[in-house]
């Protein structure tokens, strides 16, 4: 079956081109992952981010050379994820180039320190299969706020750390522009945005994008700040941007449109934020709160808060965990069976793994769901051929029914890893 047409739809966001914004200000989209800004001064560039790979950054920097042939002279981060910053060696092309973060970069990001430990392999397991990384090409149809289908080689191979670190608001005159580089916590709590007053650009980052704000990542992140990201938005607006340049995904043009962009954007999250609140002080578990949580129609309607890449029913759940913690207040999960010896429970309960998997097979086409949560107490019980069977049909019914391209890639690569356990057994 093919993708979720929407989310095919959603591909024209990142259509690969270098966009020209205004005379001396480009910006390259849909050649990774993430989206490459170019500052053209009179004697040097000005490159904020620079891509996932060397090999995306490569590409980027030959489509910008045929309209300008000056060295990069100086980098920005707008934060620390990975998209973002691994292509930096490309643009310096063996200069010393002075390079701006913020004074909290890397915050975000599990450190490497053999003296505590750290789960980096359910971290790298996960993060590949939210990406979809080594699945086939016409699997790997979209990220959600950039293209499925894009280099992969030296994925992470050209970081260079930052020389200039920013603590507060500042103004700096690179390459003959004047740039205000101001902190500006959101998707990341190490954001910073460049405003380029002379032209009215404002590059935002991944603090907006065209999808609803990942403000948890399946692939397993620490609690990300609602209040902190919605309350960026007044501080993006403040600028009274013309052109707005995310970090994924097409510019926004024109004041009007922007405002609307950004107002959605933070009252999307506070909205979020109110009706989670509403459910905890209610009683309910954040499972129940996620089920019923609905943006009102006039946010819903809007393009860019279509959920092909943030979740509301994850962003609920992280809400949840974020500040009351994993523990629901139901008193039971307290003392909860794992999970190995409740399906031994149920399935006896349900006259044995047979009927189990004829209930799962029937459940199939029309709740794949329901099918999956059997499945899991097949294969908790040694049922592993049937069960495995039901699952890997219920994730890829999933995977092609959704417009979250984080969930379609997890079920996809999912069900290649379970396929493969099986082939091995
Ligand atoms: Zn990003």
């Amino acid at each position: 079956m093919p993708a979720h047409p929407e989310l095919l739809a959603q591909n024209a966001q990142f259509e690969k081109k270098l966009h020209k914004l205004s005379d001396r200000v480009h910006v390259a989209v849909g050649y990774a992952a993430s989206n490459v800004g170019f500052l053209v001064g009179d004697s040097g560039v000005v490159v904020i981010d620079t891509t996932e790979t060397t090999q995306a950054a490569t590409n980027v920097l030959a489509d910008f050379r045929a309209v300008c042939d000056l060295p990069v002279t100086t980098i920005i981060y707008t934060h620390s994820h990975r998209d973002h910053i691994s292509g930096a060696s490309v643009f310096a092309e063996g200069r010393d180039v002075q390079i701006y973060a913020a004074d909290n970069f890397s915050s975000d990001l599990v450190k490497v320190d053999d003296a505590r430990p750290a789960p980096n392999a359910a971290l790298m397991a996960r993060t590949k299969r939210q990406f979809g990384i080594s699945l086939p090409g016409d699997e790997r149809v979209s990220l959600g706020v950039g293209p499925g289908d894009r280099p992969m080689q030296g994925m992470g191979a050209g970081f260079m750390p930052p020389t200039i670190r920013v603590a507060e608001t500042i103004t700096v005159t690179l390459e003959g522009f004047e740039l205000e580089l101001a902190r500006a916590p959101g998707e990341t709590p190490d954001h910073l945005v460049a405003w380029l007053a002379r032209d009215r650009i404002l590059f935002s980052g991944d603090n907006f994008y065209h999808a609803f704000p990942n403000l948890y990542a399946i692939r397993g992140t620490p609690y990300r700040d609602f209040d902190a990201w919605a309350a960026t938005m007044d501080q993006l607006m403040a600028y009274r941007p013309e052109i707005l340049v995310p970090g994924h995904t097409l510019p926004v043009i024109g004041a009007d449109a922007i405002r609307d962009a950004l107002t959605g954007y933070r009252d999307a999250i506070r909205h979020v934020v109110s009706e989670t609140v509403t459910g905890m002080n209610a009683g309910l578990d954040p499972v129940t709160i996620a089920a019923g949580l609905r943006l009102p129609a006039d946010l819903a309607d809007k393009p860019y808060l279509k959920e092909f890449y943030g979740h509301i029913g994850f962003a609920a759940q992280a809400y949840y965990a974020g500040t009351l913690g994993w523990f629901d207040g139901n008193p039971t999960n307290l003392g909860r069976l794992p999970p190995a010896e409740e399906a031994q429970r149920f399935v006896a309960l349900a006259g044995g793994a047979e009927a189990v998997a004829q209930a799962a097979r029937s459940a199939l086409a029309k709740d794949p769901q329901w099918a999956m949560e059997l499945a899991d107490r097949l294969i908790a019980v040694g049922q592993d051929a049937a069960g495995r069977e039901i699952k890997i049909t219920a994730m890829r019914d999933l995977a092609d029914a959704t417009i979250n391209a984080p969930m379609r890639n997890y079920y996809l690569l999912s069900a290649r890893e379970l396929e493969s356990v099986g082939g091995d057994g």
